[in-house]
């Protein structure tokens, strides 16, 4: 589903702690298990800044390039607040896990891809 934010697999540095790794389907149920199967509903947390984020919110920003898959790799604050660096604070942020850095603490094994994304929202 994510296809943004793809990396090859030897570029894919996690930052600050250990990563949960798991496959495709196995983030599928886990996300139908916590919000149902309507992905319009689920709720990813940006691991910078923890604004809470879902598809809707990428919605007014398509003719600003924001697709529905941002929801799993791009801090809303890119759209909203892009001088909201990483370091600044401040929430929503610029955040991206397609960045030099990446602080995503879930990856998805996908073929032969490693798919860092945010982590669902459980709050
Ligand atoms: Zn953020």
């Amino acid at each position: 589903m994510p296809d943004n934010g793809e990396k090859k697999a030897e570029e894919v540095k996690t930052v600050g702690g250990a990563a949960v790794t798991m496959t495709l389907d196995e983030w599928n149920k886990k996300g139908e298990k916590l919000f149902g199967p309507d992905k319009k509903k689920w709720r990813f947390k940006c691991p910078c800044c923890g604004n809470v984020q879902m598809v809707k919110d990428f919605e007014p920003f398509a003719e600003m390039g924001a697709e529905p898959n941002d929801v799993t790799c791009n801090c809303i604050g890119r759209w909203t607040h892009p001088d909201n660096t990483i370091n600044s604070g401040k929430c929503p942020c610029n955040y991206t896990s397609g960045g030099l850095f990446c602080f995503n603490k879930t990856i998805i094994l996908h073929e032969d891809k490693k798919i860092p994304v945010f982590e669902f929202s459980e709050e």
